[in-house]
Order: structure tokens, then sequence, then C-alpha cells
């Protein structure tokens, strides 16, 4: 690979770009329309880093350095293999390989995990991430719960917590609960703030990245403008990131789950609301502003329900988690015949999901008619973002789905029905196995960036 570098006036342009090797630099120069900045690139080449902007040294050594560090990571990330094998895959010298490990080795970014005998010569060291480094906290401030985490550095969940809040609560009483779950987090693993590297949080909405604060969510009422990233990193002392949590559902499946490996895919974030998270040539798909993925707020019926963007017949409106028990909360009211109110016990005064997904099982035509009903405007949406996007992967995930296997099977159903054959046949369509954590886990690797 040509090593390359920019100096700070051109490396300030972002570009989003999925290739690393010598070609990217000349695809990038040729976006450049301005002649002026064109000159001021000193060698030709690029290294384009995931979160989609430049990274570059003081020289080429320190930034092929900390390239390479950052690809060994990467790969030990999804797979521990031996020097030589790393070498293999990375195709960097062996020499080069043997510095590298040697000082991350040194760091503790890595540790021999075991020796294999394969081969000739003497057995060689197998080499993985240390999950011991260095611990992040995620947590996912969903509408109707708080899901918390704390992961090690090769990605290991090492302890979560869960609280499932009855109604929307006003902004303070939810950060309060969060401080409080990220405390109980704490205790539970018995560790101190100075063993963390940081907290990456989750939240559905539009989020500033660049000062971490919540624009607006559309679940969480009340949430306009709200200094998220600040909030939290005065509370705790440590660097706060925040992202879109469909986003960061899906950046979890890249790291850890069903997406590892997976050029393109789509992660549907089936809950409260319904997003979905895009993953382009392995990397995250933001948008021109930060607010791709609103597939839940594509309209399909112009006469339907008001959906919480103000506007009439989305998905959302009809068939997400607040709109399943809108639903059946009217139809309670007004004595449709259902089996809901036994199952749901008299102590509750709104069923839940699982609930419905109970009584269906349970034989009750209300519930299952709901439940099929809603499957199949997910399952529109679902194939209408297939025929868009060409993904060789959908991964499926959310509360809604989780342990209701008849919503599953009618959106899965759906989907086969309403997506073109040559498109659908070239589509994997499966539930992830990473579930209900997965936008805390996926909040937790923000504070990893620096490493990957
Ligand atoms: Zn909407």
């Amino acid at each position: 690979m040509q090593n390359i570098i920019l100096d700070s006036y051109v490396a300030k342009i972002h570009y989003f770009c999925s290739k690393s090797d010598g070609s990217t630099g000349f695809e990038m120069i040729n976006l450049f329309r301005d002649i002026s900045i064109r000159t001021k690139i000193k060698n030709i080449g690029v290294l384009v880093m995931e979160n989609g902007s430049f990274e570059y040294g003081k020289s080429n050594q320190t930034f092929l350095k900390i390239y390479n560090q950052k690809k060994v990571l990467n790969i030990l990330r999804n797979v521990e293999l031996s020097r030589i094998e790393l070498s293999s895959v990375s195709s960097l010298d062996k020499k080069t390989i043997t510095n590298i490990t040697k000082e991350l080795l040194g760091k503790n970014q890595l540790k021999v995990i075991g020796h294999s005998t394969m081969g000739i010569g003497r057995p060689k060291e197998i080499l993985g991430l240390n999950g011991d480094f260095t611990y992040c906290i995620g947590v996912d401030l969903g509408g109707s719960y708080i899901s918390g985490i704390i992961m090690d550095f090769a990605g290991e969940v090492v302890c979560s917590h869960h609280v499932e809040l009855s109604n929307h609560m006003e902004p303070d009483t939810l950060i309060n609960i969060s401080f409080n779950l990220i405390d109980n987090l704490l205790k539970k693993a018995s560790m101190d703030l100075e063993q963390i590297e940081g907290i990456g949080i989750s939240i559905p909405g539009f989020i500033d990245k660049a000062t971490g604060l919540l624009i607006l969510s559309e679940n969480l009422p009340e949430w306009f403008n709200i200094p998220l990233k600040q909030i939290f990193e005065e509370r705790y002392g440590l660097d706060t990131y925040i992202d879109d949590c469909s986003r960061l559902m899906a950046k979890a499946e890249l790291w850890y789950g069903k997406g590892k490996g997976v050029k393109d895919f789509l992660v549907f974030d089936l809950g409260l609301g319904i997003g979905c998270g895009i993953v382009i040539d392995q990397k995250i798909y933001a948008g021109a502003s930060g607010k791709s993925g609103e597939v839940g707020h594509t309209v399909v019926d112009v006469n339907g329900p008001l959906c919480t963007c103000g506007r009439y017949g989305c998905i959302e409106s009809l068939a997400s988690e607040w709109a399943l028990l809108q639903q059946v909360n009217e139809a309670l009211k007004n004595g449709t015949e259902t089996i809901l109110r036994q199952v749901m016990g008299e102590s509750k005064e709104s069923p839940t999901v699982r609930d419905i997904a109970l009584a269906a099982e349970l034989g009750d035509d209300y519930s299952t008619d709901l439940l099929i009903h809603t499957g199949k405007y997910i399952g529109v949406g679902i194939s209408n973002a297939i025929g868009l996007f060409n993904p060789s992967k959908v991964i499926i995930n959310g509360r809604l789905v989780h342990d209701n296997e008849l919503l599953l099977n009618t959106i899965l159903d759906t989907i086969k029905i309403e997506t073109m054959p040559q498109i659908y046949e070239d589509t994997v369509i499966e539930e992830s196995d990473i579930g209900l954590l997965a936008s805390a886990i996926g909040a937790a690797t923000l504070c990893l960036k620096k490493y990957y």
C-alpha cells in the first residue's frame, strides 16, 4: 500500500469511503474540484478510517504505524490468529507483524490466548484481544426501558442491567434513572470509574454528533435539545458519545453479530419505533446529515393514523410498539372480545407486546389478527428497503419480535411475498443472535473507536 500524508488543511475534508488501498487516494483526488486544495496533497494516497474521516500523522512512519496497529486490532476483533496467519490476512510482512504485535502486547491490548501445533516448527502463539485492557459502559435509552452494559475491550459483556419504564418520562427523570443504572453496573462489576474508558449512549432520534446534543426524539416526547454528552461528562468525568439506536444496533451486528464480514446489510430495529441501520461496504451509512434509516416514517397509508412525526399513515403509526399498544388499549376500552385482560392480569393498566403474543398463542382471535396486521405492515417496510438497497443480508431485531413467533413469521412471509423474487433470492434474512442488548453494545463500541 502506498503511504500517504495529507497536510492538516486537506485532512479536514471528510470523505466517506470504504477502501483503504492505494486506489482510494486517486478516487479522492478526483473529488477535489478545487485545484488549490489538490496541490496541497504532498504524497499520493489516503488513509480512510471507519468513522469516515482521515487520520494522518506528523510523519509517514507515525501514520503508517497507527494504521497498521488498527488494521491488526480490527482483524483480531474478528478472529484469533498466530503471527504468521496475521501476516497472511493483513498482507503485512512478518517483521512488521512481529513489531506491531510486540508493541500491542506491551500495551496489554493483546494477549496470548493459546498455542497452535499445526504445521511445522515450534508451537505458534495464538494472539487475541485482551478484554481486561479497558472497559466501556453502553446505555440504551429506549422510550419504554433503559438497558445498560459494561463491555470489555474484546467485546464481552461483563454485566448488564435493565429497567422497564411504565410511562414516557421527562428527561430529568430518565437521566436520573440512567445515572442509577450506571452506578448499579459499576457496583455489580465491582469496578470504579478509573477502569472505564468512556460512556456510549444509544437513543432514538436526531443527534448532533459533534456536540452530543440530542436534537429531538420522536419516541421521547419533551426531549428537545438535550445536551446529553455534557450532562453525562459532567456527572462521570468520562468521555461520552451519543448515536442513534438503530445505527448502533447495526454497529453491534457489524462488530460482534451476524454482520461480521458481511459487506452490505440492513438491521431492522423493531421496538417502540421502527428504525433501520444501514451498512454499506462494512461502514455504517449515516446519511448526508446523519438521519438515515427512518424506514418507520415512510408513509404506507395516506389516510392512516397520526404519527409521532406529525404526518399520517407512516409504518410506525400502524405497526410499532406504541401503535400496537394504542390499538389494543382502544379495543379494550371499546369492549372488544379478547382474553387479553385475563392474560395481562388485573394489576396492569395496559398489556405489553408479550401479553398480546401470549394471548395469540392461547388462540385469542383479536390478538392474532392484530399481530398479523402489524407484521404485514412491517414486512412491507422491510421489503421496500430491500428493493432500495439490495443488501446481501437483513438482520431483524427488537422487542417487538423478541419471543413473538407469530409476528416474526408474518414479517418473514410478507417480505417473501412483497419483494421482487430476483432480489429476494439474493438476500439472507435472519433474526439477530445478539438480542435486546444490541444497541447498548453498539453504544459501548463508540468508546473504542480510537483503537480501531
Ligand atoms: Zn412518522
